[in-house]
């Protein structure tokens, strides 16, 4: 059986393998959130064609101050919904300046969404390790979420590594509350309401369900600031080439081996690398579209089409 304990679970996220874990919303697909291949590996399973960005799962207010920018007010928020009324909402925050996250997980944001989850053994494992967990819902693509170990097992297959915390009390994912600008605003409805948040302040509902599901639908995602072209077999004058696999004369290489996993890790921060002087653009030699690297093209063809 692929069920482990958390002893178990807390060793194999310290070495960068992906745990499937409880909370009261829905099981997590986890990893630490701060290494980029283990981020890698989550998306390859889930087997989605695009890069979403992923919540953060924190214990504690302390941990998020390291690396986001938490308002007075926010800390108002998180007081009462994480700890006060123990409810399932994840707060979108700016990140600080030389953050540790894996830009990966981020999707290439500069805010980054985090959340207190609200289960003892998840909660007990996080105040063991020093990093966040990345965690979106334990289910492939397109696939129902999993709120119990034997639908973690149904949709992943029996390799996964879980550990068995019951069923999900909430069953539902978390309310996704924008609190970077003046206003906050609900990106998407889960257990807080409207209703729960107004006492506090003004509350813009954005287009409920269409909290963002993929970075390009954002105003504020990642892209290079130079010129990017795909499908690149020859550097041109001023161009920064970023290879794959066997290629020459490429000023990064995405991988080596011509590993996809691997490419998808190295993914953003090469690009922030290379949207630099003394560049005018960026190439990148072409990517397999398959398994994940369909969603590195997906995100390549949005960074293209952008400018
Ligand atoms: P989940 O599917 O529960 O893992 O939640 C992931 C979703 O959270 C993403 O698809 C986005 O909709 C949302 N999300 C994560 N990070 C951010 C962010 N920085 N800004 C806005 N939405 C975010
Ligand atoms: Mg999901």
């Amino acid at each position: 059986m692929p069920i482990i304990t958390s002893e178990a679970a807390i060793k194999y996220l310290c070495e960068g393998e992906i745990v499937a874990i409880p909370t009261e919303t829905v099981y997590g697909l986890a990893a630490n959130a701060t290494d980029d291949k283990a981020i890698a590996k989550v998306y390859s399973l889930k087997n989605r064609p695009q890069f979403n960005p992923l919540i953060m799962h924190v214990d504690s207010i302390e941990m998020v101050e390291k690396w986001a920018v938490i308002s007075k007010f926010t800390k108002t928020l998180m007081k009462e919904f994480w700890y006060g009324r123990e409810t399932s909402i994840s707060f979108v925050l700016e990140l600080k300046k030389n953050h540790p996250l894996s830009l990966l997980a981020l999707a290439g944001l500069d805010t980054v969404a985090v959340r207190r989850p609200n289960h003892p053994i998840t909660l007990n494992i996080l105040s063991q390790i020093s990093f966040p967990l990345a965690a979106p819902s334990a289910n492939r693509s397109n696939s129902l979420s999993a709120t119990t170990v034997a639908h973690v097992l149904d949709g992943l297959g029996e390799s996964i590594q879980v550990i068995d915390g019951g069923a999900c009390s909430v069953g539902l994912e978390s309310t996704i509350l924008d609190v970077t600008q003046d206003k906050m605003k609900i990106l998407r409805l889960g257990a807080v309401t409207k209703e729960d948040l107004e006492p506090f302040g003004e509350v813009d509902h954005g287009k409920y369900g269409e909290a963002i599901k993929a970075p390009g639908m954002m105003s504020r995602h990642y892209a290079p600031q130079r010129l990017l072209k795909m499908n690149v077999l020859k550097k041109e004058e001023g161009m920064a080439l970023l290879g794959f696999g066997v290629c020459e004369r490429v000023d990064l290489n995405l991988s080596m081996s011509s590993d996809l996993n691997e490419a998808a890790a190295n993914l953003f921060r090469y690009l922030h690398e290379l949207d630099r002087e003394p560049f005018v653009s960026i190439g990148v030699t072409p990517i397999p579209d398959v398994g994940i690297g369909m969603a590195i093209n997906d995100r390549l063809r949005r960074a293209c089409s952008e400018e």
